[in-house]
C-alpha cells in the first residue's frame, strides 16, 4: 500500500491505512467521481455501507482505477457495513454477498456490525411513520458476531469489527468471541473526544475509526432543523492553530485523529477538497496543540444521540 500514507496493523494481521474516504449522503454520480479522485491523489482507503445505497458506484469507480492500471485490488481498502435488519445471525452472510456483488469484489478489507441495535428484518427506518420500537430486534449481537466470524473464516471479509459500540458492548464481545474485532468505528472530533472510549481500544487492541471526524456539517438533522449548534470547522481554537501550519481546518482536524493513533474517514464529494483532506502529510501537531484540541471537549453528539433511546442495546 505504498503511498498510502499512515497505516496500523489491524489485530487480525491485516493493514488499514488511516485516512480514508467517507461516502455517506453522496449521489451515484458524486461517488464515482469522488473516489477515482481520492485514489488518483494517494487515498487506499474507502468507507462505505449497505445503508448508504452506494456500494455498486464505489466498486464501479475501483473497477476503473483497476483497468486504468493505477492501482490493483490489493492496494485498497475496502470497509463496507451490515445494516441493523440483516443483525439476526441467518442474514448475516447473505448481506455479505449482497454487499459483494454491489461493490463486484469477491472480498471486502473490514465488515463492520454498523451498530449494535438490531432492526426488524425487511423492516425500513426510514420510511417508518409508526412506533419506532416497532423496528427493534432483540437479537444479541453476541449471535450476530458468530456469523461474522464465519465471514472472517471463508475469507469474505479479511477483517471484522463493529461501530457505534461503547465500551460495555467491546468488553462483553471481547468476553465472548473467538475472533476479536479489529475496528470500532465511531463519532469522534474534538467537541466528542470519548477519551475513555479511545483508551479502552488501545489496550484491547481494536482500532478506533472516527466518523464525522470534521464534525458532519451537512448531517440531516442539522438541515433539516436548521438548529444551531456550534461548527467544528469554524472554532477560534482549530482555526487558529491551521494559521501557525499553514493548513485549513479540515487539515487540522485530520492530523488531530492521525496524531491521536486514529483512522479517520473525512467524506467530500469537492475535488478540491479530496485532494486538500490527502494533504496532511507534511506536518504533524505539537503536544501543545493537541492538549489545546482535547480542551475542546463538550461530549457534543452530532449524530445518533436521539436515535432508538429506548432500544436494550442503545450505545450513547
Ligand atoms: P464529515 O465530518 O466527514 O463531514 C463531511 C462534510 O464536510 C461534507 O459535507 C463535506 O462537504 C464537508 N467537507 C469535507 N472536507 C471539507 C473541507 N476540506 N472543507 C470544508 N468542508 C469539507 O462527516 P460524515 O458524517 O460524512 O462522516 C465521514 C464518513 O464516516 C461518512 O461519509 C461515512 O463514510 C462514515 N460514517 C459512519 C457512520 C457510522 O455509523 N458508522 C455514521 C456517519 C458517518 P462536500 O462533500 O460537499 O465537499
Amino acid at each position: 500500500m505504498a503511498g498510502a500514507g499512515p497505516t496500523a496493523v489491524l489485530s487480525s494481521g491485516k493493514k488499514m491505512p488511516l485516512l480514508g474516504l467517507g461516502t455517506w449522503q453522496s449521489t451515484s454520480e458524486q461517488v464515482i467521481n469522488a473516489v477515482k479522485i481520492a485514489i488518483d491523489a494517494g487515498y487506499r482507503h474507502i468507507d462505505t455501507a449497505w445503508v448508504y445505497g452506494n456500494e455498486k458506484d464505489v466498486g464501479q469507480a475501483i473497477k476503473e482505477k483497476i483497468a486504468e492500471g493505477k492501482i490493483k485490488r490489493e492496494d485498497v481498502f475496502v470497509t463496507t457495513k451490515l445494516f441493523s435488519t440483516f443483525q439476526r445471525p441467518e442474514h448475516v452472510r447473505d448481506a455479505m454477498m449482497q454487499s459483494l456483488d454491489g461493490l463486484g469484489l469477491d472480498y471486502v478489507d473490514l465488515y463492520l456490525i454498523h451498530s449494535p441495535q438490531g432492526l426488524k428484518y425487511g423492516s425500513n427506518p426510514f420510511q417508518h411513520s409508526g412506533d419506532v420500537e416497532d423496528l427493534f430486534d432483540e437479537v444479541d449481537y453476541i449471535d450476530t458476531w458468530k456469523a461474522m466470524e464465519s465471514l472472517a473464516d471463508e475469507g469474505l471479509a479479511k477483517s471484522i469489527g463493529v461501530s457505534n459500540f461503547n465500551t460495555q458492548q467491546l468488553e462483553r464481545l471481547l468476553q465472548n468471541c473467538r475472533i476479536k474485532p479489529a475496528v470500532n468505528q465511531v463519532e469522534l472530533h474534538p467537541y466528542l473526544a470519548q477519551q475513555q472510549l479511545v483508551d479502552f481500544c488501545k489496550r484491547n487492541d481494536i482500532l478506533v475509526t472516527a466518523y464525522s471526524g470534521l464534525g458532519a456539517p451537512a448531517r440531516p438533522r442539522r438541515a433539516q432543523s436548521g438548529e444551531e449548534e456550534p461548527v467544528l470547522m469554524e472554532d477560534p481554537t482549530v482555526v487558529e492553530i491551521g494559521k501557525k501550519y499553514g493548513k485549513s481546518a479540515a487539515q487540522v482536524l485530520i492530523r488531530y485523529h492521525l496524531d491521536r493513533g486514529v483512522s479517520v474517514i473525512p467524506k467530500s464529494v469537492t475535488p478540491s477538497r479530496i485532494q486538500a483532506n490527502f494533504d496532511v502529510m507534511d506536518f504533524s501537531l505539537s503536544k501543545e496543540d493537541l492538549t489545546s484540541l482535547g480542551q475542546l471537549d463538550r461530549k457534543l453528539r452530532y449524530l445518533g444521540a436521539n436515535l432508538f433511546t429506548t432500544h436494550k442495546f442503545f450505545p450513547f
